[in-house]
């Protein structure tokens, strides 16, 4: 099996059909650059920056931030790089910069806690300009978004750091800017949240968990943590629908995207674009290729008309064993 799905490394992730689906991977650790060059992808979906942040003893300066994300930026060009910026708090913490509640994911999260540092953004964002220049693959992606006010504001510091670049007489053009699809509020403000950004990215890990309000990690709770569950396959479909009327690309970069039920339930939704960790890359191509959209289509329609959890997982199954 696994020489099978090295061979169809090199094939296009295309359906049986003929529908072309970009593959993108989650990146962080430098090593995963050298990952499988055999392995057609169309760029990185997702870099965690906090994960250099983790490695270093504190702060990392704008100069070696530059050095790091000029390093993520030219190791793919010209495929797109989507830099997430600081996403800290829950359970991802800094040694040097340490966040105690009660209640960690419902607290200081991602641009929350940037938002409250303008100083660290200005710091972040005016490294990825830089590490940008004469690149054009950068997009910034912004995590744990809940109202427009938070993008707005980052919309004024991304301004205002390259204005400060250009006055340095740094060439830099303003990047695609996209923010994460993972607290349930921004469901309903998709339309507001179109007109101010480039892209959305949905992040399933956080927002499968703020959904149903489980904790995946609590042994107690962790069974009820299900992306057949109908109310999570409603949201992603309804994030699919309005994405595409409200002219939007919409990618997934969380677990479900690297999962083979999980990728071709949101191909038959209509993402075209997903982005997972490297080792999933050829198992979900491998499902791709073996199946039609329009196949891919009618169970998600099928599924989307069922109830319970029972009564999808059943469905989903069945359905996956005929394409085996
Ligand atoms: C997500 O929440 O799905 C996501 C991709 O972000 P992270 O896993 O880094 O929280
Ligand atoms: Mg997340």
């Amino acid at each position: 099996l696994t020489s099978m799905l090295e061979s169809e490394q090199s094939l296009p992730s295309e359906t049986s059909d003929g529908f072309r689906i970009r593959l993108m991977i989650n990146t962080g650790l430098a090593v995963e650059m050298s990952g499988s060059p055999a392995a057609r992808i169309d760029g990185v979906g997702l870099y965690r920056t906090e994960v250099p942040f983790m490695m270093h003893q504190r702060f990392p300066s704008e100069k070696e931030q530059t050095r790091i994300y000029r390093e993520q930026l030219q190791g793919f060009a010209p495929l797109p790089v989507v830099m997430r910026t600081l996403d800290i708090g829950g359970d991802k913490s800094l040694p040097y910069f340490p966040i105690e509640e009660e209640n960690p994911f419902l607290g200081w999260r991602g641009i929350r806690v940037t938002l409250d540092h303008p100083e660290v953004l200005m710091v972040q964002l005016r490294a990825m300009l830089r590490a940008a220049e004469g690149l054009d693959n950068l997009r910034i992606l912004l995590p744990m978004v809940t109202s427009v006010e938070e993008v707005d504001t980052v919309c004024r510091l991304l301004d205002r750091a390259i204005q400060e670049l250009r006055d340095d007489g740094i060439q830099v053009e303003r990047p695609l800017l996209g923010v994460m699809l993972e607290v349930p509020a921004v469901i309903y403000q998709l339309e507001a949240l179109a007109s101010r950004v480039d892209f959305f990215s949905v992040g399933s890990n956080d927002l499968i968990q703020y959904l149903l309000a489980v904790d995946r990690n609590n042994a107690r709770v962790s069974g009820l943590y299900d992306a057949c569950q109908p109310a999570v396959l409603r949201a992603l479909d309804h994030i699919a629908r309005e994405s595409r009327r409200l002219n939007v690309s919409a990618s997934v970069c969380g677990e479900l995207a690297g999962d083979p039920i999980g990728a071709l339930l949101l191909m038959g939704m209509g993402y075209r674009v997903l982005s997972m960790n490297a080792p999933n890359l050829s198992r979900v191509r491998a499902a791709i290729r073996r199946v039609s959209m329009e196949g891919a289509q009618n169970l998600v329609s099928d599924v989307l008309a069922l109830h319970s959890l029972t009564e999808t997982r059943e469905l989903v199954y069945q359905r996956m064993k005929e394409w085996e």
